[in-house]
């Protein structure tokens, strides 16, 4: 069985169709939430994950703001700008898809959250420490949780030693051991490690494999609709930095 992972959509579509065409044939989507939010086709992005994940998908920050559910002030202003207008954009048959995601699944041995297990929806983890307070209140042998953009590996053990997560690149397959790991697979329309190209996972539960990969997309496509909905240049412009 192969299952495609992906968080962090943010309304970016193109980037979602390459993954898609890269990722090939697959049994399940399972979308660590974000869908929109930043890029220029929320609904569209929506749709996708509806029809794709249907509901294996757990809710983000952005979908949730977008339900009115948390306050713009605790987004920055360009993230708040780029809220307001995905809010316009959304009918009510994409906001009843986004009422109905969890903020946490368990499916056998695995958890899927956005953010983390002690914050669902806004703690980012980052560092050891992070990773540990997660650790704590998991209850599956694999988690796999989005928000920071970075794909990242953490192992229980690392973890408790207080080392950093090994951060994955193209191609890197990692073979799942006898301990517990967290597994950001990095962000399908706004990565923020540096590099541009949308990034997924595919999880290989049999042989309990999980592969990354990076793939490009026409950005000066999604650049230029951006403009054309006057959404923030700083916006705009990441997408390129993949930051
Ligand atoms: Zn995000």
């Amino acid at each position: 069985m192969r299952v495609l992972v992906v968080a962090d959509l943010h309304g970016n579509l193109a980037a979602l169709e390459a993954v898609l065409a890269a990722a090939g044939p697959v049994d399940r989507v399972w979308c660590l939430g974000d869908i929109v939010g930043y890029g220029p086709r929320p609904r569209e992005c929506v749709e996708r994950i509806r029809e794709l994940a249907g509901p294996a998908c757990v809710l983000g920050n952005h979908d949730a703001a977008c339900l009115g559910r948390s306050s713009l002030d605790e987004f920055n202003p360009v993230a708040r700008y780029a809220l307001r207008w995905t809010m316009l954009q959304l009918g009510p048959e994409h906001r009843a898809y986004l009422e109905r995601l969890p903020e946490k699944l368990v499916f056998e041995e695995v958890t899927l959250v956005h953010g983390s297990l002690r914050g669902p929806i806004w703690e980012y983890v980052f560092t050891a420490e992070q990773a540990r307070a997660t650790f704590a209140l998991l209850r599956t042998r694999l988690c796999f949780l989005g928000h920071t953009h970075v794909p990242s590996v953490f192992s229980e053990e690392a973890a408790a030693r207080g080392e950093p997560p090994s951060r994955p690149g193209d191609g890197d397959t990692i073979e799942l051991g006898e301990g517990r790991y967290l597994v950001n697979p990095g962000s399908v329309g706004q990565p923020r490690d540096g590099d541009p190209r949308a990034a997924f996972a595919l999880w290989e539960p049999d042989r309990r494999r999980i592969t990354f990969r990076r793939v490009p997309y026409n950005i000066e496509a999604v650049q230029a609709e951006m403009a054309a909905a006057g959404l923030p240049r700083l916006l705009i412009e990441r997408l390129a930095l993949g930051y």
